[in-house]
């Protein structure tokens, strides 16, 4: 069933069901995203798609459209509330992009550049987070974690389909575990899915890093917001 919605004013016709952050990709309006990627299902967690829908705040990966709704993705309030929210990611975590192996290929710094972030209007909070390196193939860099839940719910065992990561505590205290047989059971392309899978540089791959030059990594070649738009951001 089709029906008839206004993004930022303009009237469009969408495919009952489908979600806000795909309708307005399909019609050339980027939405940053940042746990949900298409083609997955939504999880939800990272909030950074927030549009006003009729005029409340909601995360547009998690609504589905219906007829009449009034979807303001680029007024001014909104587009700041979402670089607030980047901002307060940066904020929790504690990033060092010059030295990151996923500089150029992170969808956090692409999504900084998106929102044209300078630098966060939080107090950092310098929190440590100890790297996990005891699974033979990946190697755990907490400072990064966004706790989007991608790795959480994505990544399973082949063979019982158990979860090879879990988020263990709250608020300050959260932090990505992973299960260290289950994930030195994980066949190479496996590991390198799981790494590519996390939005950040969190999870990585032991075996490989900074393999690809300054100025042809994946954002740099194309942008997150074009490949949004032109139909997935990975
Ligand atoms: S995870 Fe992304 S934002 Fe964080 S340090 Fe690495 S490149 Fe920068
Ligand atoms: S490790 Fe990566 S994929 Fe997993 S929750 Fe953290 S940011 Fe998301």
């Amino acid at each position: 069933m089709t029906v008839k919605i206004t993004i930022d004013g303009q009237e469009v016709n969408a495919r009952a069901g489908d979600n806000i952050v795909d309708v307005a990709a399909q019609n050339g309006v980027y939405i940053p995203t940042l746990c949900y990627t298409r083609g997955k299902p939504c999880l939800g967690t990272c909030r950074t798609c927030s549009v006003k829908v009729n005029g409340s705040v909601m995360a547009a990966c998690t609504i589905p459209v219906r007829e009449g709704m009034e979807i303001d993705v680029n007024g001014d309030e909104i587009t700041d509330m979402r670089k607030a929210l980047v901002e307060l990611l940066f904020a929790e975590g504690n990033h060092n992009c010059p030295s990151c192996e996923k500089s150029g290929r992170c969808e956090l710094q692409a999504t900084g550049y998106e929102v044209k972030m300078m630098v966060s209007r939080f107090p950092y909070r310098f929190t440590p987070h100890p790297v996990d390196h005891a699974s033979r193939s990946i190697w755990l860099e907490r400072d990064r974690c966004i706790f989007c839940q991608r790795c959480v719910d994505f990544v399973r065992d082949k063979e019982t389909n158990q979860k090879i990561f879990s988020i263990n505590g709250r608020g300050t205290y959260a932090r990505i575990e992973i299960d260290v047989e289950l994930a030195n059971k994980m066949p190479a392309d496996q590991v390198r899915e799981a790494a590519e899978l996390c939005p950040v540089g969190c999870i990585i791959d032991k075996t490989q890093g900074y393999d690809v030059p300054i100025g042809k990594r994946k954002f740099e070649v194309k942008s997150i917001r074009e490949r949004a738009l032109g139909g997935g951001h990975r």
